[in-house]
């Protein structure tokens, strides 16, 4: 468990060490705001046992009203219904997906505190606070979203970022902590024009954070403009497919 940012009423909390096995690792995200949190992307079965137990040293789970999931992915929805059977807490996902995550076994009268996400985002209030859901598509998934976090200044970015492989959890040299990130981007981003319509919209935020949903934080807005400006010029997806669909990645 890290702190990312706390001040009085506020708070963001990382758990990166919670997959075991041969999961992938990911990373879990709690933000609190007085009386109320939200839990991102809480993962498949086995980090929910252990995540109850982490969670419980920061914040009451009788408060966590919000779940949200930035797709539909196991290692983010897998656990869906147990948060919902555990927690009174309204859900959040992309509209595309509400019907596909039923298969993950959620249970139909809990399935009505799933709300659909349209589109172009939208806010949801956690505590006194507004987050900012913000349209991330194809970025990997086809319907995709992250939260931006206007109080502790965090973009909570998703699967934009994630990095596997290294020992460290908060990046120090960007340039050294590219190959990290360079597969899973290369072979997951269907384009780079997504990626460029995606560094145009968040440019215009006031970042101090990046957190990715699997690997290493990117913290400090220089390395948060070294990582768009990495984004922009990165070939990847259909780009890098020959005429017999081989990636040469
Ligand atoms: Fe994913």
């Amino acid at each position: 468990m890290e702190i990312l940012y706390q001040n009085n009423e506020h708070k963001c909390v990382m758990f990166d060490d919670l997959a075991v096995g041969g999961m992938i690792q990911a990373t879990q995200f709690v933000i609190v705001d007085g009386d109320e949190a939200m839990i991102l992307d809480p993962g498949g079965h086995k980090v929910f046992s252990s995540l109850i137990k982490e969670i419980a040293e920061v914040v009451s789970v009788s408060k966590l009203k919000h779940i949200f999931f930035s797709h539909q992915d196991p290692d983010i929805v897998a656990s869906g219904n147990a948060w919902l059977m555990l927690t009174e807490a309204k859900a959040y996902l992309s509209e595309h997906w509400t019907r596909f995550v039923m298969h993950f076994g959620i249970d139909d009268y809990i399935s009505k505190r799933i709300n659909p996400i349209p589109d172009d985002g939208m806010e949801i209030k956690v505590g006194e606070r507004n987050l900012s859901v913000i349209p991330a598509h194809f970025m990997h998934s086809a319907a995709n979203f992250q939260i931006y976090d206007p109080e502790s200044k965090i973009l909570f970015s998703g699967d934009l970022g994630a990095s596997f492989g290294q020992n460290y959890n908060r990046v120090e040299n960007f340039d050294e902590h590219i190959k990290y990130m360079e597969i899973f981007h290369k072979r997951f981003i269907p384009g780079n024009e997504i990626l460029k319509k995606w560094v145009n919209m968040v440019r215009k935020l006031d970042i101090e954070q990046i957190a990715p949903q699997h690997g290493a934080v990117l913290p400090g807005k220089e390395n948060i403009e070294k990582f768009f400006i990495w984004l922009e010029n990165l070939k990847c997806g259909v780009s890098l497919l020959d005429e017999n669909l081989d990636f040469k990645g």
